[in-house]
C-alpha cells in the first residue's frame, strides 16, 4: 500500500503548475494519450463529464428556441475561400483530405491514391458549410430567424498540443444562427455569451468576466467576438467560450438572401458561437488541488462512492446488504433534474482506493464497515475538504441531507473561485508596476504570478502588440462593464480608450 505523506500528485500547483496539470490529467481518469499527437482518448469519467455538460448547455439553448442539426465532416476548399478573412484565419491549421483511396505501394506498404478533383477540408469550423445550407433554406423574411447547433468535432491542426486545452480534435457545440436584422443577431450574440456566463457560473463554478475581443483577437470574418474569460490557479486567463456577430460577411459569401417584408432581396446577418472540451481543462486548473480534480457535483461523472469496510471475511454479507441498500436509497435522490450518481467500489485495495477517488474528484466518499453500520451511520469524507476531515453521519440523515451537502460543495468551489479572481484582479496604471506585475522573478513562485490586469489602453494595435511581445500578455477582453477608461494608454501614455483585462494566458 503505497500511502502518499504529502500530497497525491508531485509536483504541486506551486511547484510545476504545467507538470502538475499534465499529472492530474493523468492521476484523474478523465484522458488517456493516443497514438496520434494533438489527439485524445477521452475515457468512460472525462466523457460522463461531456456528457454532463452537453445535456444542460443543450437544455438551456433549446429553452432559447434553437435546434440541434448535423453537418458534414468534410469542407470542400472552395468553401473555405468564399470569406477571405476566414480562410486567412485558418489555414494554418487545416487537415486537408486530397485522396480518397490506398494501394500497395512499391515497397509493399500502403500509399495514398485516388487524387480527388477538389481537395476536401475536415472542418475547422462550419460557418462555410452551415452557410451553403441556409442559402437554401431560406428565401423569405418568413423563414427567420434560423437557429442551429450542431455538437460535433473539429480539427484544427494544433503544434503544441495539451491535452484537453488545445487538441488537434476536439469536441464542441457550434451554434449557427440568421437573422433579417442587425440588431436581432446582435442581440443573439449577447443572449448566447449570457448562456455560456451562466453556465459557467452556475455549473462549472466558474466565475467568468464576459468581454468583448479586440480586432487582433476576434473570430476570422467576423465582427464583433464577444467572449467570457476565466482566471486559472497559477492566474493564467483561459478562454472559455465565444459568441460571434458575423454581419453580413457570411451571408455575402455563402449567397444567404432572402426576400424582406418590403419585397427587397437582402443578406442576412448571422451569428456563431462555441464551447469545447477545454471547459473541461478549465474545470481542472480552476478546482484541482494537489491531490487532484475536484468535480463540482452539478455536472460531475458521479456523485457519490460507496466504500464497504470488511475487517473480517465475514462481514461482507452483512456490510455488502448495507450498502447495496443504501446505494438503491441514494438513486432515487434527485440532485438538480438528475438521480443522484452512486458508485459502489467494494475492492479490497487498502488506502489506494480511497485516493483513486480522491484524485478522481467525486465530491463525496463515504466508509462503510461494520462499526458504522452497528451504529447506523456512515463515514463520509467531502472532497472540497482536507482527505482526513470526515465526519460520521446517521445513515438517515446522510440520506436526507445529501444532495444540500452537494450544492454546499458546489457554492464552496464557487466562492473560492470567485475569491482567487478578487484577489489577483488588480487596477495598475504605472508602466513599471504593470511589467512588473506580469515578470516571474519577481515572485517566489513563478509558475503562478501575475493575474488579471485593469489597465487603460489607447485603442491601437501596436500598444497591443508590443505588450504581447515584451511580456507575453495579452488583452483577454475589453469588459463588457466597467470598460471606461480612467486615464492614459498603459504602453505609449496616450488617451486611454477603454479599460481591457490584461493577463497571460492558455
Ligand atoms: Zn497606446
Amino acid at each position: 500500500m503505497s500511502k502518499p505523506t504529502k500530497t497525491a500528485i508531485t509536483p504541486t500547483r506551486a511547484e510545476d503548475y504545467t507538470e502538475w496539470y499534465q499529472q492530474v490529467v493523468k492521476a484523474s481518469d478523465l484522458a488517456d494519450r493516443s497514438p496520434v499527437r494533438g489527439c485524445m482518448v477521452i475515457k468512460p469519467w472525462g466523457y460522463a463529464l461531456w456528457e454532463n455538460i452537453m445535456r444542460v448547455l443543450d437544455g438551456m439553448f433549446k429553452e432559447t428556441g434553437v435546434k440541434n442539426a448535423y453537418f458534414p465532416l468534410f469542407i470542400p476548399l472552395s468553401f473555405l475561400e468564399k470569406e477571405a478573412q476566414h480562410v486567412e484565419g485558418f489555414a494554418k491549421e487545416c487537415a486537408v483530405v486530397s485522396h480518397h483511396r490506398l494501394e500497395k505501394g512499391a515497397d509493399g506498404g500502403l500509399v495514398p491514391a485516388g487524387a480527388l478533383a477538389e481537395p476536401l477540408v475536415v472542418r475547422p469550423t462550419s460557418e462555410t458549410i452551415i452557410g451553403d445550407s441556409f442559402s437554401r433554406w431560406i428565401s423569405s423574411y418568413r423563414d427567420l430567424p434560423i437557429l442551429i447547433n450542431q455538437w460535433a468535432n473539429v480539427v484544427r491542426w494544433e503544434l503544441r498540443p495539451r491535452v484537453f486545452l488545445r487538441t488537434t480534435e476536439f469536441l464542441w457545440q457550434e451554434g449557427h444562427t440568421a437573422h433579417a436584422s442587425a440588431a436581432e443577431a446582435v442581440k443573439r450574440t449577447q443572449m448566447m455569451l449570457d448562456v455560456y456566463a451562466r453556465f459557467a457560473e452556475e455549473f462549472l463554478a466558474m466565475p467568468v468576466i464576459k468581454g468583448r475581443k479586440t480586432a487582433s483577437e476576434r473570430f476570422p470574418g467576423a465582427v464583433d467576438t464577444l467572449c467570457i474569460e476565466a482566471m486559472m490557479q497559477d492566474r493564467k486567463g483561459l478562454q472559455a467560450g465565444t459568441s460571434h456577430f458575423l454581419g453580413q460577411n457570411f451571408a455575402r459569401a455563402s449567397q444567404i438572401k432572402f426576400q424582406s417584408a418590403q419585397e427587397t432581396e437582402e443578406y442576412a446577418w448571422t451569428t456563431s458561437w462555441g464551447v469545447s472540451t477545454r471547459l473541461i481543462g478549465g474545470l481542472i486548473m480552476t478546482h484541482g488541488d494537489d491531490d487532484g480534480i475536484i468535480l463540482p457535483p452539478k455536472i460531475a461523472s458521479s456523485h457519490v462512492v460507496l466504500m464497504p469496510i470488511f475487517r473480517k471475511s465475514e462481514d461482507r454479507t452483512n456490510v455488502m446488504a448495507y450498502v447495496e441498500s443504501l446505494a438503491k436509497e441514494l438513486k432515487e435522490k434527485i440532485y438538480h433534474d438528475r438521480r443522484l450518481q452512486v458508485e459502489i467500489d467494494d475492492r479490497d485495495i487498502g488506502g489506494a482506493r480511497g485516493w483513486e477517488w480522491i484524485k478522481k474528484g467525486i465530491p463525496l466518499r463515504v466508509e462503510i464497515g461494520p462499526r458504522d453500520i452497528a451504529g447506523d451511520s456512515v463515514y463520509v469524507g467531502r472532497r472540497d475538504q482536507d482527505h482526513q476531515t470526515k465526519v460520521s453521519l446517521k445513515r438517515e440523515y446522510f440520506v436526507e441531507e445529501v444532495t444540500q451537502i452537494l450544492d454546499k460543495i458546489q457554492q464552496n468551489l464557487l466562492e473560492r473561485a470567485l475569491s482567487l479572481k478578487e484577489e489577483h484582479t488588480v487596477t495598475i496604471d504605472d508602466k513599471n508596476d504593470f511589467y512588473d506585475f506580469f515578470t516571474p522573478q519577481n515572485t517566489e513562485k513563478p509558475e503562478i504570478h501575475g493575474g488579471f490586469a485593469l489597465s487603460n489602453w489607447c485603442g491601437v494595435d501596436e500598444c497591443e502588440s508590443k505588450i504581447k511581445e515584451d511580456l507575453a500578455v495579452t488583452i483577454r477582453c475589453i469588459p463588457l462593464r466597467g470598460n471606461t477608461p480612467t486615464g492614459r494608454c498603459i504602453y505609449c501614455g496616450k488617451p486611454g480608450e477603454s479599460r481591457p483585462v490584461f493577463a497571460k494566458a492558455y
